[in-house]
């Protein structure tokens, strides 16, 4: 074909990697045309089907699976890398990247740029651990040493330093804030997770009640759009001022979950009860311990696209977001390198939430 670039997107059903499929095959996309080839171990699902890309089942934790299907892909230029196991293993999210360096480098003779994606537990710590490591004070800058203890990331940004470096090959590191987005398939999408709350709660008939802490409630908070983080990728894997560095990634603005909360609630018709003084959190992961069969019966009536609960609704990720704060990021190093993109969070919120209906994954 006519296609100078040719982009793999690994993870392509995730919460980034789905906006990476919509928006990199479009006509006007910087760097293109662009032929896409996107990887994920389950088949593709029916609200992906439609975009031009070339899907391909392969689990890449699996260094023969991934040898199979990926070395013959030898017209690959640039990796975007935006996957992760679902545990924070050091070892087996390196192999994952690994795997694919393995197969496609020595195949791939046009191969030019990887963008690796990461996010900001670079700069607090991984959800698991168990080291008492101070994190760093918020703002966070790129800048910022690692912190000393264990983290899948620095294995990660270990492997794309050294396998880019054999090679000549330029790389960038994109550490975003929480993720607006709205797929499926993702471990952690938070407005997925909250937007199945909210259809529940409508249809127990009980208001929307934050279960979040007093401080999350009031707190000044970032997020960024998953269409954002897919234009940051590509500003990368084209813009020399971009190459061999690692970028904060979110919306450019502020929010408050209490405004967010009460957006959430128009969106869905429903009364809400915001953070009562002195009420401790409550785990929705124990909230919507039985809500299984209730979210099977609304996927059933509303002709929805078969999804379990515990597919879409990450109750452990909404624990940790509402029981967060001080987790700001600084895009002052994006703007100085010339990246001034930016999503209204607000905005954000209700466009995903949107997409999420449009494409019935929620009513
Ligand atoms: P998601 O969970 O949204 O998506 C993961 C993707 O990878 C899916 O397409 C999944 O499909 C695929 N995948 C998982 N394992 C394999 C495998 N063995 N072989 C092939 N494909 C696989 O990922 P995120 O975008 O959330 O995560 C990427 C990085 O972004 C992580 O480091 C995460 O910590 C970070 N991040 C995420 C945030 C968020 O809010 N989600 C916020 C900030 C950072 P399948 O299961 O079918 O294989």
């Amino acid at each position: 074909g006519s296609s100078q670039s040719v982009g793999l997107i690994v993870g392509v059903t995730g919460i980034v990697g789905s906006s990476l499929a919509e928006i990199l095959p479009l006509p006007g996309t910087p760097g293109g045309p662009w032929k896409v080839y996107g990887v994920a171990r389950r088949p593709c699902p029916s609200w992906l089907s439609n975009h031009p890309i070339e899907y391909i089942q392969c689990d890449v934790s699996d260094a023969g699976d991934t040898i199979a299907k990926l070395s013959p892909l030898t017209d690959i230029t640039h990796i975007f890398y935006v996957s992760w196991i679902g545990s924070e293993d050091c070892q087996i999210n390196a192999t994952m990247l690994q795997n694919i360096f393995n197969a496609v480098t020595p195949n791939a003779p046009n191969l030019k740029h990887i963008c690796l994606q990461t996010g900001i537990k670079h700069y607090f710590g991984l959800f698991e651990t168990d080291t008492k490591t101070e994190p760093h004070d918020s703002p966070f800058t790129e800048d910022l040493p690692r912190l000393n203890q264990p983290n899948f990331y620095h294995n990660l940004e270990d492997i794309l330093y050294e396998e880019t470096a054999k090679k000549g090959l330029t790389w960038s590191v994109h550490r975003p804030a929480l993720v607006f987005g709205f797929s499926p398939c993702s471990l952690m999408n938070i407005l997925g997770t909250l937007s199945v709350y909210a259809v529940i709660c409508k249809h127990d008939n009980k208001p929307l009640v934050y279960p979040g802490t007093e401080a999350s409630w009031n707190c000044y908070a970032d997020a960024v759009d998953a269409e954002l983080i897919a234009e940051h990728q590509i500003w990368a894997a084209v813009d020399p001022m971009a190459k061999n560095g690692a970028f904060n990634c979110n919306n450019g603005d502020v929010f408050k979950w209490k405004h967010m909360w009460k957006a959430l609630a128009e969106k869905f018709e429903l009364e809400m009860v915001g953070y009562e003084e002195g009420k401790e959190q409550v785990s929705m992961e124990e909230m919507m311990k039985d809500k299984g069969p209730v979210w099977d019966e609304i996927v059933r009536e509303n002709q929805l696209v078969p999804t379990k609960l515990e597919e879409v609704g990450a109750w452990w990720f909404a624990d940790i977001a509402f029981a967060s704060q001080n987790l700001l990021s600084s895009m002052n190093k994006n703007k100085e390198h010339g990246f001034v993109g930016f999503r209204n969070s607000i905005k954000s919120f209700t466009s995903c939430i949107d997409k999420m209906k449009a494409y019935r994954i929620i009513p």
